[in-house]
């Protein structure tokens, strides 16, 4: 006789991050301008090798996202940011 086999174990959770805001720092903190010229604001999200964050990790609205990646481009040419970070060497 078939059995049944709706009786699975429990699903595993998610892989655990720590607990980011889920909320666009951009719309929580209207202090917090966009600002290409300080690179001290963009460079929260930015990775250590200078990457972009992508939105699911930053968890920006995709307005202030896209405003924040024009930003950071903006200050690469200007030299205020780095394209990429060196590293080992
Ligand atoms: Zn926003």
């Amino acid at each position: 006789m078939a059995i049944p086999s709706g009786d699975r174990p429990a699903r595993q959770p998610q892989k655990k991050f720590f607990h980011r805001k889920k909320f666009c720092r951009f719309c929580t903190d209207s202090n917090i301008k966009i600002d290409f010229k300080a690179p001290a604001i963009l460079g929260n999200f930015v990775t250590e090798r200078g990457k972009i964050m992508p939105r699911r990790i930053t968890g920006n609205c995709a307005s202030h996202q896209r405003e924040m990646t024009v930003a950071i481009k903006r200050a690469r040419t200007i030299a205020i940011m780095p394209f990429v970070t060196a590293e080992g060497r």
